[in-house]
């Protein structure tokens, strides 16, 4: 918090206002007061820290936005200056460098930032994952070396689970992690890794012992470590302004203590790491969707069609009070779930991924919508609501897929009492 706090003076000092290369018509930034405002319900320390977030997505991230996307410019000062905010280890503790706030708090922080740009914000929560995996399982030894280093952006992380042959089957990936004597060798490779290749820390889970989850460990691998190398960087549709690669071991040398909890722990803790990340990636299609329900009311304003403004069709009326209302509900399951996370209630992981699921196919209708409302001018580049909607899209596909979290969910409700929470 204090970090936070602090940044009121400096955010000013920091930024000035960035000419967007582009023409893109600058978006009327909240609509306080209305329905649809992200502040209603907040308490004054929450509305202080969005109105940082909020000053920080529209000085700093919105004017680049689309200049990002074209250039898939990965914005690394930027995100030290958001680092220098508070915004790189939100919900670490203040032991190591931390911003030392909570799962609520954190909600509001990205989907204030990903206002200003989708893309961005959603690499920074993935970091905010790898940073809090660290600190909360990690030792002493790890957390006193990386967590100043990751709090400050001065080292950037990646998360990494997926295999070329095991996305949504997680639980039997394969990299092999031999030991011999103090070292670690990883044999094998992961993919879709945000920041692959560009990142300094790689947390990694591979295999040290028998099938399934429970063989499962998490080491912490170095950018430089002998046999780390990368693939490509991926083309992608959206999330453009952060690479997504490959991360390829070959006798990767790690040293033992490089280990993340305990042998064995590491599907536990890469799952407990991806309940917080889903409500993050959630809360940024919550931007995604505020920004284009924004976006549309002012464009139903000022396109005038049959000799008036478009506003005047109660068609489009109604489609705007739909969107609207589906981006308050998306919003409020997604604070449950982060109370539920902050709180530890046990039904956390389904409400996760419930707020998960529901919120980001919401989000997402809603910024296709947004386009159709645009007319013609929705599909241009000059105009952002296509860009949300291209970044919202792997939303629906990443840190566990829709169809991933409606099993999750069925399995709380299928599944009796007792085996459900032990
Ligand atoms: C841009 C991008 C960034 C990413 N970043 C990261 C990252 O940083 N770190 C990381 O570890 N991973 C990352 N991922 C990977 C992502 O998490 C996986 O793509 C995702 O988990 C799905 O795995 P898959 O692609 O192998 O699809 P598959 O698992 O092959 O799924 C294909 C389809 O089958 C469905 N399906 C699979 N199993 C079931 C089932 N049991 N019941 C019903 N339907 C099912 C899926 O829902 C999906 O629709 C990223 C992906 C993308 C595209």
């Amino acid at each position: 918090m204090a970090n936070v706090c602090r940044s009121f003076s400096r955010i000013t000092k920091i930024f000035g206002n960035t000419a967007s290369v582009f023409k893109q018509p600058r978006r009327n930034y909240w609509v306080s007061g209305s329905c649809i405002d992200p502040s209603l319900g907040l308490n004054e320390e929450q509305k202080q820290i969005q109105s940082v977030a909020t000053d920080f997505a529209k000085n700093e991230l919105q004017p680049n936005m689309a200049k990002w996307d074209l250039e898939e410019t990965f914005p690394v000062d930027v995100m030290r200056n958001a680092a220098s905010l508070g915004f790189g280890a939100i919900y670490c503790s203040d032991k190591y460098g931390g911003t030392g706030l909570g799962r609520t708090d954190a909600s509001i922080i990205f989907e204030a930032l990903s206002q200003g740009c989708v893309s961005t914000t959603a690499y920074i929560s993935i970091h905010n994952m790898c940073a809090w995996m660290i600190d909360e399982f990690g030792n002493d030894d790890l957390r006193s070396k990386w967590i100043p280093e990751l709090a400050t952006m001065n080292a950037f992380s990646s998360y990494c689970l997926t295999e070329p042959n095991h996305g949504s089957d997680a639980a039997n990936l394969t990299l092999s992690a031999k030991r011999d004597g103090d070292y670690y060798y990883l044999n094998g490779s992961k993919m879709f890794i945000s920041g692959g290749g560009d990142t300094d820390v790689y947390v990694v889970m591979c295999r040290t012992g028998e099938k399934g989850p429970k063989g499962i460990s998490c080491l912490l691998v170095e950018k430089g470590s002998p046999g780390l190398d990368f693939g490509k960087k991926e083309k992608k549709v959206g999330w453009n302004s952060q690479p997504t690669r490959a991360v390829i071991f070959e006798d990767c040398k790690v040293p033992v203590s490089n280990l993340i909890g305990e042998e064995g722990d590491g599907f536990k803790i890469a799952m407990r790491g991806l309940n917080g990340g889903r409500i993050n990636i959630a809360s940024c299609s919550l931007g995604a969707a505020q920004a284009c329900v924004e976006l549309c009311r002012d464009y139903l304003k000022v396109r005038k069609q049959f000799g008036k403004s478009l506003e005047n069709f109660q068609y489009l009326q109604f489609h705007l009070a739909e969107m609207a209302t589906k981006l308050v509900v998306s919003r409020n399951m997604v604070r449950q779930a982060a109370k539920a996370l902050e709180e530890d209630w046990p039904e956390k992981v389904a409400l996760c991924s419930m707020a998960k699921y529901f919120a980001t196919d919401e989000c997402f209708n809603i910024c296709n919508q947004a386009i159709q409302i645009h007319g013609g001018y929705g599909y241009l580049k000059d105009y952002a609501v296509q860009q949300y909607m291209r970044d919202c899209r792997v939303h629906q596909i990443l840190e566990g897929t829709n169809e991933v979290m409606r099993l999750l969910v069925s399995r709380d409700l299928l599944t009796d009492d007792e085996r459900k929470y032990s």
